[in-house]
């Protein structure tokens, strides 16, 4: 098969799936069969093992002269004239960009339906969201349209809709992926990760994703290792430890079970398992959405209808501009982030709520770091539920932002967190979450790959 023949199977798919997905914001049809011709005439070589295959990007990645809107009214019309540092990697590995992929506006949310532009279904039921804020990235990747996705994870962003969708989504260490070209929400936080079906295409598109990049200031100069060398080593000898809040009352009966059994598994495979406590993370969802929502204020402070984006019609004055452009251009969730965000960084309320946010991200760091001086990975569940329905939530903000409680704390404390998938509970699949210590991704790998 030639690469320009898998990108066209890849697009009659795409449209065939779309009807009822609905995943891609944008298509890249033209460029990627050029692209699949180009690297058909190079020839593809043995050691890049990436070139030629189909991937889907998360529209919050910028990439040149390619619709870039974040899933925002106030982008929708955002041509950038740069790629981000992950799309310079992504060409480099002659993997084809085949469209940007639908979430929430902004990344805010965990349902996709934040989206200015369409409602994402999930691939196993079309009644279900796929999860967000990458639930484009996943319903793609889960539905058979392209075998790998790029998202992004600020509180959860990757592996929620991986859970949601069973497949594999991995949240890097912070640092280890460059977010130069990401549409910042939470800068502290937010990472940018694969989505695959198998653990050994995720390790490979991690490879390909990584290192240091001097034009992002958070990146790390820390050495990429072969995420896919000693994969199928095994995790005897591993000491994994399972937190008991994570398998409190808010957890679902039948995902406390199979992340239980998943345990079971690692024990038979040859690695103890013993229960430990993160006393702290219960403050996180707390803690997150105030960090996340005061660096959303200022990140957001850019789009004023004037320098690129969406710019209101209905204007007599700079002021008019500026306020309408933003009342129309940004969503309601978006609107809410930033007032929280404002009130928690003003005067007067900075100590008791910004200040406070900081401190319980330091005890939550805290806890993980006690708990890594004596284990090489937590095991727990990604999601307290599978995914729900389509409406469900959606006027209920803080039954959704609760929905993150248990991949927040990851993100707080900079360490990286895959899901993979490990049962279903009424036909939907259920998520389980492997959370290792700083750059230490390998074992994560390691233990899912011999858990697959
Ligand atoms: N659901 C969380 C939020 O709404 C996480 C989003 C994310 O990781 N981008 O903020």
């Amino acid at each position: 098969i030639t690469v320009v023949e898998l990108i066209e199977e890849t697009f009659d798919r795409i449209k065939e799936v779309e009807t009822d997905i609905d995943s891609f914001i944008t298509l890249n049809e033209k460029k990627a069969l050029e692209m699949a011709k180009a690297i058909d005439e190079k020839g593809v070589s043995e050691e890049n093992i990436l070139a030629g295959l189909p991937i889907g990007i998360k529209d919050n990645i910028v990439t040149k002269d390619l619709l870039t809107t974040a899933a925002s009214k106030i982008l929708y019309n955002f041509e950038p004239i740069y790629d981000a540092t992950v799309m310079d990697k992504v060409y480099q590995s002659d993997m084809i960009p085949v469209g940007k992929l639908n979430m929430d506006e902004f990344a805010m949310g965990g349902s996709t339906e934040n989206s200015y532009f369409k409602k994402t279904k999930n691939a196993w039921d079309q009644t279900k969201v796929p999860g967000g804020s990458s639930g484009g990235s996943a319903a793609a990747v889960a539905s058979g349209q392209i075998p790998l996705s790029l998202g992004t994870d600020t509180g959860g962003s990757i592996r929620q809709p991986a859970a949601f969708n069973g497949i594999v989504g991995m949240k890097p260490t912070y640092g280890r992926v460059s977010r130069f070209g990401l549409i910042a929400f939470g800068s502290s936080l937010d990472q940018i990760g694969p989505l695959t079906r198998t653990v050994r295409d995720n390790a490979l598109a991690l490879n390909a994703i990584s290192g240091f990049d001097e034009k992002d200031g958070t990146s790390s100069g820390k050495s990429v290792p072969d995420f896919t060398a000693g994969l199928d080593s095994g995790v005897k000898g591993m000491k994994i430890a399972l937190p008991k809040e994570y398998l409190d009352e808010g957890v679902d009966s039948d995902i406390k079970e199979a992340v239980l059994k998943a345990a079971d598994t690692f024990r038979k495979l040859g690695a103890t398992v013993e229960e430990v406590s993160l006393p702290h993370s219960k403050y996180g969802v707390a803690a997150y959405y105030i960090i996340a929502s005061s660096e959303a204020s200022s990140n957001l402070q850019r789009y004023d209808g004037i320098r690129y984006g969406y710019r209101s019609e209905n204007a007599a004055t700079l002021e008019d501009v500026y306020v309408n452009s933003r009342s129309e251009g940004f969503g309601d969730e978006v609107k809410r982030r930033i007032m929280l965000g404002t009130f928690s960084l003003s005067a007067g309320y900075y100590d008791a709520f910004f200040k406070k946010a900081a401190q319980v991200r330091t005890l939550i760091r805290e806890d993980f770091k006690k708990v890594f001086a004596d284990y090489d990975l937590i095991l727990g569940p990604t999601t307290p539920t599978v995914a729900f329905g389509l409406g469900e939530k959606i006027d209920d903000p803080v039954t959704m932002y609760s929905n993150d409680v248990l991949t927040i704390p990851v993100n707080l404390a900079g360490l990286p967190g895959m899901s993979l998938p490990c049962g279903f509970s009424n036909d939907l699949p259920i998520g389980l979450q492997l959370i290792g210590n700083h750059f230490d991704e390998k074992t994560i790998y390691k233990a899912a790959y011999s858990f697959e």
